[in-house]
């Protein structure tokens, strides 16, 4: 129960944190170097395969392949039909894993049932890895040394560092645990120098976390968790969430009227992490061409 907290409703007061913006910079720095790299007759290349015809990832996929066209880099869409084996995946992976024009691979998620996405993930060369989740890229960053760095998170510290939040000593509290967004991302603010807590759906008073962190990223998929009274003055507030609220418009975890009178900065829904997380998908192709 909370007490004494009056949830304010006044104007909007933080900075908006603009993720398109940001990502049309990140995008035009990409395609000078993909440029460079074409010069020198090794033009970038991704390989997003999907399996299935789950209407968000093949929303997602669309996005992913125009991104690459806009920036040059090369790429190719596998689609395969959702009652695919998963041998079938495993021999298309390990053919890309074989092809040298191909810098970069990403598998769809989620995999239909018949598919362990363990083994899946783990079929990936990790220097091929694009979406960085690997156990071996994972290995990397928790320990210090990141080869590829997961988009989402790694978009995240992008519109930090926009924020321009000071992240050594701060206090951060992620909210999410998963592998995809939670756990990298607490790894990527433990190596920026702050102080991190991971919320998640057992923590026992969640705005207890969140009330003492000066960098709030929600993570979690829950119109409206992230209330003002959970905010403290002054933070900076990720929302990371992509929800549908009751009228089917796309909104994430933080109640961005309410929580933009009392953040320091905050992102939008959409137009925030969304754009970033495309955009970091092209820097790790582009970065895993670079390498060779
Ligand atoms: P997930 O379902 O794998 O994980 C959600 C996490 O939230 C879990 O760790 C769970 O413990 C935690 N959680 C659930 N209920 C909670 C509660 N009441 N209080 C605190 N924690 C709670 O989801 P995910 O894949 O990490 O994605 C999270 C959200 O981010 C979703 O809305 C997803 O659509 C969105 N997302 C957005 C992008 C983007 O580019 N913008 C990318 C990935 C995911």
């Amino acid at each position: 129960m909370r007490f004494g907290r009056v949830i304010p409703c006044g104007p909007m007061t933080a900075k908006l944190l603009d993720g398109n913006a940001l990502a049309r910079q990140v995008r035009t720095e990409v395609a000078r170097r993909v440029q460079a790299l074409a010069d020198a007759g090794r033009r970038p290349g991704l390989a997003v395969v999907l399996v299935g015809d789950h209407p968000a990832s093949a929303v997602y996929v669309r996005h992913k392949v125009k991104d690459c066209e806009e920036v040059g880099i090369a790429s190719r869409l596998d689609r395969l039909p959702a009652d695919t084996p998963q041998t079938t995946l495993l021999e298309r992976i390990a053919q890309l894993n074989a092809d040298p024009a191909v810098h970069g691979i990403l598998v769809q998620l989620p995999l239909p049932d018949q598919i362990d996405e363990h083994a899946v993930i783990a079929a990936i060369a990790p220097h091929k890895d694009a979406d960085g989740f690997h156990v071996s890229n994972v290995g990397l960053l928790a320990t210090g040394n990141p080869r590829f760095r997961p988009c989402t998170p790694y978009g995240v510290m992008k519109l930090l560092e926009l924020a321009g939040t000071r992240l050594d000593g701060a206090e951060a509290v992620v909210i999410g645990r998963s592998n995809i967004v939670g756990k990298p991302q607490a790894l990527m603010l433990l190596a920026a120098g702050a102080t991190v807590t991971v919320c998640h759906s057992r923590t026992r008073d969640l705005a207890a976390h969140t009330r003492r962190a000066d960098v709030l990223v929600a993570a979690v998929g829950r119109v409206g968790l992230v209330t003002a009274d959970m905010v403290k003055p002054g933070a900076t507030v990720i929302d990371v969430g992509m929800n549908r609220d009751a009228s089917g418009r796309l909104c994430g975890d933080v109640d961005f009227a309410s929580v933009s009178s009392v953040a320091g900065a905050i992102t939008p829904v959409p137009g925030g992490v969304g754009p970033m997380t495309r955009a970091m998908l092209l820097v790790n192709t582009v970065e895993a061409a670079e390498r060779g």
